[in-house]
């Protein structure tokens, strides 16, 4: 599964203290997604930072 995070992302750090195998934070302060597909091994806790977004910022791309 590919992930992409929105603009309405707050920078708050949780899906990349969640999942810091598929997301990071970039030079802005917002998180971003690492480019092609997370690796199966990292789906579950990738998926679970999607879920666990305060503001939903993060979707399936
Ligand atoms: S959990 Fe959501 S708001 Fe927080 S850094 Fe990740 S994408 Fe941004």
């Amino acid at each position: 599964m590919r992930y992409c995070v929105k603009e309405s992302c707050v920078g708050c750090g949780l899906c990349v203290a969640t999942c810091p195998e598929g997301f990071f934070m970039n030079e802005n302060g917002s998180a971003q997604a690492v480019d092609g597909p997370v690796e199966p091994a990292w789906e579950a806790s990738a998926r679970e930072a999607m879920d666990s977004c305060p503001v939903g910022a993060i979707e399936e791309a």
